[in-house]
């Protein structure tokens, strides 16, 4: 368990962040309550610092997974640069201070305004996942008279073992393009006035426990810079994407070390920067979603510990089927089976299924841990749920980094007729 909270701990039977308890943050702010801590996101961001020291690269952090924008500034202060996958999140990755030219781009999906808008950025590449999108960048960087620096995402059809919804890199899903299919749109950008290839990327799903799969496809896509080197096409960037795992649960993913330790021998006599664009390995540990207890019911087959954020708050579990440790605020003795569930009218609206946890009472608080990932960045407002507030933790310090949606906020962008 002490490995699931990382910066969340007990103390005297209260469950911290850091230098703060949780039930006073919960007072402070209201519940559901996103608490972050931002001495974990340091340490998550130095462990693939430090991994890779020893090469040139970049850690383009993933805004998908949590686009908060003072956990983004706080990245960027550290020297992160972003992966965007849009132009809202290329438009939050500069509000965060993160400059263009470390801002990599892709998306299967790009329209016309988000690469004209990618390109008066600056950008450090588009991550291109099509001939179409070539051909498209080429236009757009033409009509705004200037070149733009591409790299093409290649689908190395590898298999990262993860949930099917999270994995890109294999043939039968829509991402980047395939192997056979990479070298002539190579020529075709190198004989272009509007185009630059500087790098080739890959990505090839989230939450690998693994880092040989990573390896596996980092090795197809070395042989096709050489390839490319022979044809006087010489890239700049290797570009291995996100995907290291965490732990929600018994999970031993292996870290950035791991991967280190057998990416760094491949690049070898190669003069390539090394970007890396991590998301839930930075964040995900880094937050808890705290919840407090509105009513426990039991229905004579099970009992239901019902509380007040809800799939709109964390949509994993009812996606993914995904685990997330539940843990008291404050702890108690004993155990029993219960289903932990929010208020939305779907019985999709789940946290846990068959959980044992101490008996709870309404009132009581409790922390979803491993939630800082694709946490708030996927809330919605579902059932007309204003959005929870976000707090990060530093020290004994909070901060209210996001504010709590109000009635008025579900209603602002709607015009009666
Ligand atoms: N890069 C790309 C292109 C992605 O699609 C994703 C996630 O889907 C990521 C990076 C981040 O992945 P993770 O959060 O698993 O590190």
């Amino acid at each position: 368990m002490a490995d699931l909270l990382e910066g969340f701990r007990y103390r005297e039977g209260h469950l911290y962040c850091e230098g703060i308890a949780l039930s006073d943050l919960a007072a402070d702010y209201g519940t559901p309550l996103y608490v972050y801590s931002q001495a974990v996101l340091s340490d998550r961001y130095e462990r693939v610092d430090r991994a890779f020291a020893a090469v040139p690269h970049l850690i383009c952090y993933s805004l998908k997974a949590n686009g908060n924008l003072s956990l983004g500034r706080h990245l960027a202060r550290l020297g992160a640069g972003a992966d965007v996958v849009s132009g809202g999140e290329l438009y939050r990755a500069l509000k965060m201070g993160i400059p263009g030219s470390r801002i990599v781009y892709s998306s299967v999906g790009k329209t016309t305004d988000e690469i004209a808008y990618a390109l008066r950025s600056g950008i450090l590449m588009f991550n291109v996942e099509s001939a179409g999108e070539l051909e498209a960048i080429d236009k757009e960087a033409k009509l705004l008279g200037t070149r733009a620096s591409v790299a093409l995402r290649v689908n190395p059809d590898v298999d990262p073992g993860t949930h099917p919804y999270i994995t890109t890199g294999m043939k039968k899903y829509k991402f980047g393009i395939p192997t056979e299919q990479v070298m002539p749109l190579y020529r075709q950008a190198a004989s272009s006035a509007n185009l630059d290839p500087v790098g080739i990327q890959m990505h090839l799903g989230s939450q690998l426990v693994s880092v040989a799969p990573i390896v596996e496809a980092a090795e197809k896509l070395i042989a096709l810079v050489k390839q490319l080197a022979g044809e006087g096409i010489n890239l700049r960037y290797l570009d291995l994407g996100g995907g290291m795992g965490i732990r929600y649960r018994d999970e031993t993913p292996e870290g950035p070390d791991a991967l280190a330790r057998l990416v760094i021998p491949l690049l070898q006599g190669l003069n390539l920067t090394l970007i890396l664009e991590p998301g839930r390995f930075i964040v995900g540990n880094a937050g808890a979603l705290v919840a407090r207890v509105l009513y426990v019911k039991d229905n004579g087959t099970k009992k239901f510990v019902i509380v007040d954020a809800a799939m709109n708050d964390l949509i994993r579990p009812t996606l993914y089927d995904a685990y997330h440790a539940i843990v008291p605020v404050t702890e108690r003795r004993g155990s029993e089976k219960v289903d932990v569930v929010g208020p939305i009218c779907e019985s999709g609206d789940f946290f846990a299924h068959d959980r044992e946890l101490p008996p709870l009472q309404a009132g009581d608080l409790v922390a979803i841990m491993g939630a800082g990932a694709y946490g708030f960045s996927m809330a919605s407002n579902y059932n007309a749920r204003p959005r929870a507030a976000e707090v990060l933790v530093n020290g004994s310090s909070s901060h209210l980094v996001r504010r709590r949606e109000k009635y008025e906020d579900l209603v602002r962008a709607e015009e009666m007729e």
